[in-house]
């Protein structure tokens, strides 16, 4: 039978205990999360500055839909791209302080785009073992040598540089800022050094550290003690802690230019809805300005990760939003996050293959929205079910 995969590979996967579908939320995101007709305290939101349903960004879109439409009728370089995109634009290069940026509707296809411009046969791309799906999907993909180094290991990355010394093609190394499932940071000091000394490019895809991170929310390389403009390539998206959707991938005049004249995934896809790019430049100014988000935040990791202290649950090397609990096993994982699930918690188990083998962890994201009394509650329910275990 043609494709017999489907069915044999679902069925596997059931088995396994690791078949997965979509959950149908109703309502607005948000400290709460509804489903199944049931309120949970939502502890599964990248909104970490608590944006996706604040009232002033509900306005704006309203506002930008009957300034702008809903739809922007066509690709950038047709006639999709709009005021409220330029906008956008030079509202970002500001806040950041990068010479150029392209705007995409994803940072799924933000980072396929790059890789796939960017890198040919005789090229190397160096990632970090970590480093999340998009971008290691479209390294495998490309018609160039990829090569991982261990999670933040930058002994590892200098080995595997030396061993292409003599390489003739040109290099990318790519890192997270924050990483996705584990929430501790990248040595971007030291990964900007290499990238110098083997006149390699390096990337940053700073999803998680857009707006929660750095000085202004400028990000995770800010953070480190350099500039966003000092790295080639500076990629992040709209969807986390700004609260709406999107990316942009930013660097010199030169790299967008080209991005902009070759590069299909931007050429050849509808540009993002002018009322959308409105709305989340509202969110940028929020995001820069209205620092009370990410000093709420802050207080609330730190209290998170003392109450765990105090009942000896072992967290990640993470002073992020994103907080794993690490169980190990993906049964005991799963049962903890439904366990915690039927008390009215939202938690999420990750497990293999998103995570290495026995390091099932919960996937704890804390948010503006959560209040200190919230996190005390998990942290209550988490311990006593693992004592019962
Ligand atoms: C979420 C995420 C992406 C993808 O961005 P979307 O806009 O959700 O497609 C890319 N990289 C990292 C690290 C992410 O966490």
């Amino acid at each position: 039978m043609a494709f017999d995969f489907i069915e044999q590979q679902l069925k596997v996967r059931y088995q396994d205990g690791l078949y997965r579908k979509c959950t149908v939320a109703d309502g607005q995101q948000g400290r709460y999360l509804i489903a199944d007709n049931k309120t949970y305290l939502n502890f599964s939101s990248n909104d970490y500055l608590g944006l996706a349903s604040d009232p002033a960004l509900i306005k704006a879109w309203q506002k930008g839909a009957e300034l702008f439409g809903v739809g922007s009728g066509g690709s950038f370089l047709v006639t999709g791209y709009n005021q409220a995109h330029a906008e956008l634009t030079a509202q970002l290069k500001e806040w950041l302080g990068v010479e150029a940026l392209a705007l995409f509707s994803s940072g799924y296809s933000a980072n396929q785009a790059v890789i796939k411009l960017l890198l040919n046969k005789h090229d190397l791309l160096i990632q970090d073992k970590l480093n999340h799906a998009s971008l290691m999907e479209a390294g495998t993909l490309a018609d160039c040598k990829m090569l991982r180094f261990r999670h933040n290991d930058t002994a590892h990355l200098t080995s595997l540089l030396n061993n292409h010394k003599e390489a003739e093609g040109n290099k990318l190394i790519i890192s997270e800022g924050v990483f996705s499932m584990d929430g501790d940071t990248a040595p971007v000091q030291s990964l900007y050094q290499q990238a110098q000394e083997n006149n390699a490019w390096l990337m940053i895809d700073d999803a998680h550290g857009l707006g929660v991170s750095g000085r202004n929310g400028q990000g995770s390389i800010v953070e480190a003690g350099l500039k966003n403009s000092d790295v080639q390539i500076y990629m992040a998206t709209f969807g986390k802690a700004l609260g709406v959707g999107g990316a942009f991938v930013a660097g010199s005049q030169s790299f967008i230019d080209y991005l902009t004249n070759f590069s299909k995934p931007y050429i050849y896809t509808t540009g993002l809805p002018p009322a959308m790019a409105y709305t989340i430049t509202q969110a940028t100014k929020m995001t820069e300005s209205e620092q009370w988000r990410r000093d709420k935040l802050h207080s609330l990791i730190k209290t998170f990760r003392e109450s765990a202290a105090d009942k000896c649950i072992e967290l990640g090397e993470s002073q992020t939003a994103v907080q794993p609990v690490i169980i190990g096993d993906s049964r005991r994982t799963l049962n903890l996050a439904e366990k915690l699930k039927k008390l009215g918690f939202w938690t999420t188990a990750i497990r293999p293959p998103t995570v290495p083998v026995n390091s099932a962890r919960l996937r704890i994201t804390l948010t503006t929205n959560h209040e200190i009394e919230d996190l005390k509650m998990l942290i209550d329910a988490i311990s006593r079910i693992i004592n019962e275990q």
